[in-house]
């Protein structure tokens, strides 16, 4: 029988405001505990919440950037529950009447196809404070203190619809979350850091047989926020829900933990002790009424998305599509593309260079794009001596590996090192004379009419001149020299 894979997300991500959710402390990371805090946001009696604007902003912007319906009416409501890093007893969410709904998200499925994931809400909820244990782990510490500084912070969460066009395999997955990422990131709204948990996901997994209606149960692994460690809990959920159901059997429906050690996931808590957090509206907070000059407003203000920047970059600068995907990746990549296109008329090679060159070094030294030492006006520079011809390839790379360390411009580091290519003719025939008297095998050969060993004799020359030579000159000269 074959089987069908059904993948849920649940994101809750950090919006980048000023001030929190419903008071006005500060949203700052990093500060020392405790800081940021005011009776709002540690949940004394008698404090009202007061909505912060900016955070309804980003949040339709999220919804508009998804296809999403916005919705006119909407309102907050309590989610209860106890946890000392919950000082209300509740976390004011939204439950009914989301701010967005019945949106997708496109990506390309397994296929290579485009695939409009369904998204079936997207709503705006308070985070709760931060525990911290006296040592690693919970299990082993004497005292746990609480940092109220997170409490309240905006959070947006993007549920996927498991209905509408879901996520059907692993790699499905893998490619939402980064097109979800890079989409939040390009809008403005978060920085989506994954180090400083501002991009954290409930991940639910289904099986059942192919063609059938009806759900499978479904297991689902709460608060992830490395994307490694969810495609390995994804893999590792498939491999056991197909087993029990490959013994007839089925599975249950619960909530497990990673164990990111051995790879594997554990039980947590079945169904029957999933908790219920008697949802209500908030009193506190009246029914919200967005009116369509609002939306209107930041609907005009968007910035560029992915797949538009993707597009615009193809037609502007004729780079392949492979190409202008992974430029635009990364917002930042994208940016210092488009700066050194500005003053390089070679844009094939300037991607090529920045896609294998550049981010090589990149790598190598582990940084990002918005530290490179290299200026994308030298980058530029670099590209066109290249183009022109007055440097060779191998040349160029030398002199990006110095502008890398050094930071110097492309052509003072060519004068200072002596790197200009040689355009002395009589010199490269003298270089050129003494290959071919060095290499009277490859000579015989080549008049017997075989072409490789003309490669063999060029590479010769250009070991001889080390690398100064231009390797389309030497050509000329070889091929003169044979034809003589
Ligand atoms: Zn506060």
């Amino acid at each position: 029988m074959d089987y069908e894979l059904i993948i849920g997300f649940e994101t809750h991500v950090e919006l980048k405001t000023r001030t929190k959710l419903f008071c006005g402390c500060a949203v700052e990371d990093g500060a020392p505990p405790n800081t940021h805090i005011c009776p709002v946001c540690t949940g004394q009696p008698g404090a009202l919440p007061v909505l912060n604007k900016r955070a309804v902003e980003h949040t339709i912007r999220a919804g508009i950037a998804m296809n999403c319906t916005i919705n006119r009416r909407s309102r907050f409501a309590r989610k209860n529950y106890f946890y000392p890093d919950l000082p209300k007893g509740y976390q004011i969410s939204q439950y009914e009447r989301p701010f967005c709904e019945n949106g997708y998200l496109e990506i390309q499925n397994d296929e290579g196809r485009p695939y409009a994931v369904g998204i079936k809400r997207i709503h705006l909820e308070e985070d709760a404070g931060k525990l911290v244990h006296s040592a690693g782990s919970f299990e082993a510490s004497d005292y746990s203190l609480v940092d109220y500084n997170r409490s309240s912070v905006p959070l947006l969460e993007i549920v996927t619809d498991h209905e509408r066009n879901p996520l059907r395999s692993v790699n499905e997955a893998r490619a939402y979350l980064e097109k979800l990422r890079q989409t939040l990131i390009y809008i403005g709204i978060s920085d989506c850091s994954i180090e400083k948990g501002q991009f954290r996901c409930d991940v639910n997994i289904s099986i059942r047989p192919e063609g059938a209606l009806d759900y499978g149960n479904r297991a689902e692994i709460k608060n992830m926020a490395s994307f490694k460690f969810i495609m390995e809990a994804l893999e590792y959920e498939v491999k056991r829900q197909l087993k029990i159901l490959h013994s007839g059997e089925e599975p249950s429906q619960e909530t497990r933990l990673f164990d990111e050690q051995k790879k594997i996931t554990i039980s947590m808590r079945s169904k029957e002790d999933a908790p219920d957090y008697r949802y209500f509206p908030d009193p506190d907070l009246v029914e919200f009424e967005i009116d369509q000059e609002f939306v209107e407003q930041i609907r005009d203000g968007m910035p560029e998305l992915p797949d538009q920047k993707v597009n615009r970059i193809i037609k502007t600068y004729r780079i392949s599509k492979k190409d202008a995907l992974i430029l635009t990746k990364d917002k930042n990549v994208s940016d210092f593309f488009e700066r050194c296109a500005a003053s390089c008329d070679d844009r094939v090679r300037l991607s090529s260079w920045m896609i294998k060159d550049l981010f090589k070094l990149l790598n190598e030294a582990a940084i990002t794009i918005e530290k490179c030492p290299v200026p994308p006006k030298d980058f530029a520079i670099l590209i066109n001596l290249i183009s022109k011809g007055d440097i060779t390839d191998q040349i160029g790379r030398t002199v990006l590996e110095i502008m890398f360390e050094t930071g110097e411009d492309p052509e003072s580091i060519i004068d200072k090192r002596g790197l200009r290519p040689i355009q002395d003719e009589k010199l490269l025939e003298r270089l050129m004379k003494e290959v071919i008297s060095e290499n009277p095998e490859a000579v015989n050969k080549i008049k017997d009419g075989m072409k490789n060993p003309i490669d063999f004799l060029i590479g010769q020359v250009m070991k001889k001149s080390e690398g100064k030579a231009n390797p389309k000159k030497v050509r000329e000269l070889i091929h003169k020299a044979f034809l003589q």
